[in-house]
């Protein structure tokens, strides 16, 4: 029991599709001194012991007893810092995940938090709550709050009323809009958890979206070189149930919002919806794109990292390829997590001044530009 453990789990749900995408979620195996929890900007594909910081439980402990500021923006810059002074000496380089202190909330050794799309196909529904109540009554779901310490106390206090009236710890946590946590005490407790939970959520979903790939269009290239005008990378995309969510303004609706953090920090808060006629010449595309592109970046501030072209596909743009590539997989995420949600009373995105508050924390910020490095 230890870190290697540690580093073992966090490699195999990392690197298995469908549970994180990009630098998404974060492990920590504990005792009772210390936390040793994922070091922000790593991937859990990838960790090894350098993206591992090592926590003091008793200054975390101090966290939790703090009083913080009931300005939102004061109260998460207060809570950070102290988050920074509980690192343990010589641990100073690395950046604890910002969830950290829900991971301490945890009684259990192991806790492994990721971004499952099955799961926020739950999380992301407008029946989401009813449901999991339904088919998972043994999970704890959390509605949807800004993240970081406040949702850290959320969940901290949701934990202990389970406990007190379960007389046993809650395993698994869901999140609203967000993913999900499971707790336990070995690695092998950690596997049972997270295929409980998928077998109850696909029994309840039935079919998976078809994503196979289609014949590229013949506009996609046209558009591609186009749009290499404005962004140093573009990737794109095309398969069967992409294309039918992006097939009129009314289908793409369902993929229009924000479904979760990592939604935001990657692929942008709002997807551009472009249509052309089908005998489009190539003169027309590029007035008709140029225009919407500028029209996007004067109304949000900045450029779209996702442009959907209905009947072509989907473009990621970014500065680098990583970045594309990961704008391009957050909203084939996205398309997916709207399939799932259809079983579950159909989407529901973020709320927008959640979805503000994702745009605007300097803790998310970070993440994005370590992810793009
Ligand atoms: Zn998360």
């Amino acid at each position: 029991m230890g870190v290697p453990e540690l580093i073992a789990v966090s490699r195999k749900y990392g690197s298995t599709p469908g549970w994180v995408l990009g630098g998404g979620g974060n492990t920590s195996f504990k005792t009772a001194e210390d936390l040793y929890i994922k070091a922000s900007g790593f991937s859990l594909a990838t960790l090894d012991a350098d993206g591992v910081v090592r926590m003091s439980r008793e200054k975390l402990a101090e966290i939790w007893r703090a009083e913080y500021p009931s300005d939102p923006g004061a109260r998460e810059k207060r809570a950070l810092a102290d988050l920074m002074a509980a690192r343990q000496p010589g641990e100073e380089p690395k950046r604890p995940s910002v969830e950290t202190l829900m991971h301490d909330a945890f009684p259990q050794a192991y806790v492994v938090h990721t971004h499952p799309t099955l799961v926020n196909g739950l999380t992301c529904a407008l029946r989401g709550e009813q449901t999991c109540a339904e088919i998972l009554p043994e999970a704890v779901w959390i509605p949807i709050v800004n993240p970081g310490y406040y949702l850290s106390r959320i969940i901290e206090e949701k934990l202990a009323s389970f406990a007190e009236q379960n007389g046993t710890p809650a395993e698994i946590v869901i999140m609203q809009n967000h993913g999900l946590v499971v707790a336990s005490d070995t690695l092998a407790g950690i596997d049972v958890l997270s295929e409980r939970v998928v077998t109850a959520i696909k029994s309840a979903t039935g079919a998976a979206p078809d994503t196979s790939p289609v014949a590229p269009d013949p506009a996609g290239e046209t558009i591609r070189t186009l749009l290499e005008k404005r962004y140093a990378s573009v990737t794109f995309g095309a398969n069967s149930e992409m294309l039918r969510r992006i097939q009129s303004e009314q289908t793409f609706a369902e993929v229009a919002g924000s479904f979760s953090p990592d939604h935001i920090v990657y692929a942008g808060h709002a997807p551009l919806y472009v249509e052309f006629a089908s005998d489009s010449s190539a003169g027309a595309i590029a007035v008709g794109l140029d225009a919407a592109v500028d029209e996007y970046t004067q109304k949000h501030g900045s450029s779209p990292k996702v442009i959907a072209v209905s009947g072509v596909g989907v473009f990621g743009c970014g500065a680098t390829e990583k970045t594309a590539r990961l704008a391009l997989d957050l909203f084939q995420d996205a398309v997916e997590v709207a399939f799932y949600a259809a079983s579950f009373g159909g989407v529901s995105f973020m709320p927008e001044e959640e979805v503000e508050f994702i745009r605007g924390w300097e803790v998310e910020a970070f993440r994005t530009q370590v992810s793009t490095q």
